[in-house]
């Protein structure tokens, strides 16, 4: 039974309620979990607020907060398996991602946090007159935070560590499809020395569910969400009720542009991870690719002929690249754009589609000859779709990239440097990479313009979201 972790306990539902969590590769039920009650909701906040005002977590000071986020990073790598599997088992991502690319960055999330909270504490400000100003980053207290299902350990880790790095106390609530790795999570955080009450998981749905009734609740300091933009739409409003600031990260559609001048070989692998990893269940999906014309056949026909050879299947196969998406809803949804191109706008697959052996695998697909306003270039799909334009020049390049009501992030391929910074600047998106995708330095700021998010992460910009900035004024 996956239960909640509430205070420093393991805790079923307030009224024995449960749910099952489905594995998506053997289409079977694979655990219980505790369903969330509006009681357990509010002993969860309660325990973080006792946490918070009576607990020596918020004044231990930063090493030592540091010591037991290091040893909780140190734990996560020593159960590197059973967190692997945990997320393996509930959304069918494959277990080599895990090992080599999840896990180790769910333990990097804290080891940055810890290190960054330290060395990023206070700024003094010499005025003319006889005084000093200097700002104290104050922990604000209780902090909200909700995950989606696509990276349910590594963006569970993201959320929380910077407000536990910062001296605040959490109550996570994962999503409902991929509860397990977030129990083992708060376990481990209790292993390595981490006082009860400052990290709690309550399980259960969003909607008229614990997810929404956390955003509702008035001793709640901070949320801080990462799932769809109606999704935030929704909390925003809930949060407005009681004024408490929000940062969100939320969806995208990411354009990812290649200019003729690109090396095409580097660029055409680059292009295939940012749509192909994860089963193109990634907010930073590179699912808008345009192709500058003298190279889109060239181009296309390298494309197509990797995708077309991408290994689909088992995710706990380790030649497998690509598994199955996260649950029979989410098959239905991907596989409705699929089955609805003509209807909806129009477009031709070139490879790809439903694998139609009874998983729920979803073939890398490419499709060509979509017009701009089909619902395929105007939606996120979340799966592993990608739609290919060609494109004249920069400023079509970058009407046709900006084009979008999203703008988390955006790709581009050229060898020419002046290039490269010129279109950088003019793509609108949080984050660009140039030549390469999902490269991170933890310091830069992560989020997104549009409907892709409000407010940003990483570095000092998550202090700003995590702290109270209080400004003390000395005369000297
Ligand atoms: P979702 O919005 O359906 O759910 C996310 C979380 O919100 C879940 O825990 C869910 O239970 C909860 N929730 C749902 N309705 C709620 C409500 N009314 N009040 C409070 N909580 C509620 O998103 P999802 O399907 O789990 O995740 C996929 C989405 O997340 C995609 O749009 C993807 O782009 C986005 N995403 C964004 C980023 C980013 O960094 N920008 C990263 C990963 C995923």
């Amino acid at each position: 039974m996956i239960t909640h972790v509430i205070d420093g306990e393991a805790r079923k539902a307030s009224d024995g309620g449960t749910f099952e969590t489905v594995d998506p590769w053997r289409q079977a039920a694979w655990e219980e979990v505790a369903r969330g009650t509006r009681d357990d909701v509010d002993a969860a906040v309660a325990a973080a607020r006792r946490a918070f005002i009576d607990g020596p977590w918020a004044r231990m000071g930063y090493a030592e907060r540091g010591k037991v986020l290091h040893r909780l990073a140190d734990l996560i790598e020593a159960n590197a398996g059973a967190l692997a599997e945990a997320d393996t088992s509930d959304m069918g991502k494959p277990l080599t991602d895990m090992l080599g690319k999840d896990v180790p960055r769910a333990a990097q999330n804290f080891r940055f946090f810890a290190d960054h909270a330290r060395l990023s504490t206070a700024d003094a400000y010499p005025m003319d007159t006889p005084h000093h100003a200097y700002t104290r980053y104050e922990p604000v207290g209780v902090v909200a935070a909700i995950a989606p299902w696509n990276f349910p350990l590594m963006l569970e880790t993201w959320k929380v560590a910077p407000p536990l790095a910062w001296g605040n106390t959490v109550v996570l609530k994962p999503a409902e499809d991929t509860p397990a790795s977030a129990t083992l999570l708060a376990q481990l955080a209790l292993d390595a020395g981490m006082p009860p009450g400052v990290l709690n998981v309550v399980h259960g749905n969003g909607a008229d569910a614990p997810g929404q009734w956390l955003t509702e609740h008035p001793d709640v300091d901070r949320i801080t969400f990462t799932g769809e933009s109606a999704t935030g739409r929704a909390i925003a409003r809930a949060a407005a009720a009681n004024l408490t600031p929000v940062s969100f990260e939320l969806g995208g559609k990411g354009a990812n542009v290649v200019f003729a001048d690109a090396d095409l070989g580097k660029a055409v692998d680059w292009s295939l991870k940012a749509i192909f990893t994860n089963a193109g269940q990634v907010c930073l999906a590179g699912s808008r690719l345009y192709i500058e014309r003298p190279v889109f056949d060239e181009f296309v026909a390298r494309f197509v002929s990797v995708a077309e050879g991408m290994r689909t299947g088992d995710p706990r196969d380790p030649a497998t690249q690509v598994g199955p998406l996260a649950s029979a809803t989410h098959y239905e949804k991907v596989t409705g754009y699929l089955d609805g191109l003509a209807a909806d706008g129009g477009g031709e697959m070139l490879c790809g589609g439903a694998a139609g052996d009874g998983t729920w695998i979803v073939r890398p697909t490419v499709i060509v000859d979509a017009p701009e306003t089909a619902r395929i270039c105007r939606e996120e799909i979340f799966g592993p779709v990608v739609t290919v334009a060609p494109f004249d020049g920069e400023d079509d390049a970058v009407r046709l990239a900006n084009d979008t009501p999203y703008g988390l992030n955006a790709m581009l391929f050229t060898e020419n440097v002046r290039r490269a910074h010129r279109v950088a600047g003019r793509l609108r998106a949080g984050t660009v990479w140039v030549n390469c995708f999902f490269v991170r330095d933890l310091r830069a700021p992560f989020g997104g313009v549009g409907d892709s998010g409000i407010g940003r992460e990483g570095g000092d910009f998550s202090r700003e979201f995590c702290t109270e900035p209080k400004a003390v004024v000395m005369e000297l």
